[in-house]
């Protein structure tokens, strides 16, 4: 058995792609390998990308600003926090990165992709590299492709959280037609079906969108307990706007014999870890069980 796999029981293995870096998301790190080098190639000083106020690819964005010598602004949807006293602990971490912020109320969020708004922000900012919301793009996936191994060949399902469709896009790009990829949309949305269609060359996969729990970084106690649950038995901390619906949903799915008898399952964890305490803040004010 591969040494940097995770056994949790004789059929479910994780991929601890959280591993990669103390702070910043797997398979971020991952999307935006590809995308510094492009950056680099323009002779670009500067890297422009949008995100909520908790998003891990903000954090990353900002981490490899600083790691590699490029100067970060972040576009942040949210106008209200531009007057917080505390910013949340990911831009509290995205700033000490040295990111500038710019805070945009969620109707002028919703333009981010209009050339005009883009232009705007030429003006205001000068030249820059964007990188879109997520970071999904053709050199996104192409990092993401490198995420599964020629020994990864043994597993039957594939699975991993889905947000804007690259991850799970690079991994049906470089699997095995015997095997399946298996999506766990971590949002309401039915927008993802055709982007990973973009961006994919197989048709080994499928989306399960039955455990978003009412949508992006929306949770109940239900999973904050699923979450402690996990971490107290197998000593895998999952995060609760990824990896923590995804594993639930695996499970959900074995009890209800989704997948065939026999059969090896890895589940791509992610990452996402920095997101816990930010959630954690939210879950105190409302009275709730927090993640241990
Ligand atoms: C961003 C993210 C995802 C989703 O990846 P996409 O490529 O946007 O689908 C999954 N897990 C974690 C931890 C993430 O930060």
């Amino acid at each position: 058995m591969d040494k940097t796999l995770i056994v949790i029981d004789n059929h479910v293995f994780i991929k601890p792609e959280y591993l990669n870096h103390e702070f910043i998301s797997g398979n971020k790190l991952r999307k935006l390998k590809y995308n510094l080098k492009e950056a680099k190639r323009l002779k670009k000083n500067v890297l422009l990308t949008f995100g909520g106020a908790f998003s891990n690819h903000i954090a990353a964005v900002a981490y490899a600003g600083k790691e590699y010598g490029f100067e970060t602004i972040g576009v942040i949807r949210g106008e209200e926090l531009v007057n917080s006293a505390k910013l949340n602990p990911t831009l509290a971490f995205a700033r000490e990165c040295g990111m500038t912020f710019k805070f945009i109320s969620r109707h002028e969020y919703r333009t981010k992709t209009d050339v005009l708004f883009i232009e705007k922000l030429r003006n205001e900012f000068g030249d820059f590299y964007l990188i879109p919301e997520g970071g999904t793009n053709v050199l996104a996936v192409k990092g993401c492709e490198e995420i599964l191994t020629v020994a990864d060949k043994k597993f039957d399902y594939i699975c991993c959280p889905v947000g804007t469709g690259g991850t799970i896009s690079g991994l049906i790009n470089s699997s095995y037609n015997t095997q399946k990829i298996i999506g766990f949309p971590a949002l309401k949305g039915d927008f993802l079906q055709e982007e990973i269609i973009k961006f994919a060359n197989n048709s080994n996969w499928e989306l399960i969108s039955e455990y978003h729990f009412g949508g992006y970084a929306k949770i109940n106690e239900q999973l904050v307990h699923f979450i402690n649950q996990f971490k107290s038995r197998h000593k895998v901390a999952l995060d609760p706007i990824y990896t923590g619906k995804m594993m639930f949903g695996i499970y959900d799915l074995l009890d209800k014999g989704y997948f065939k008898k026999g059969s090896k399952i890895l589940a791509i964890h992610t990452g996402g870890l920095q997101g816990i305490d930010g959630m954690n803040e939210k879950l105190r004010q409302q009275n709730m069980p927090i993640i241990v």
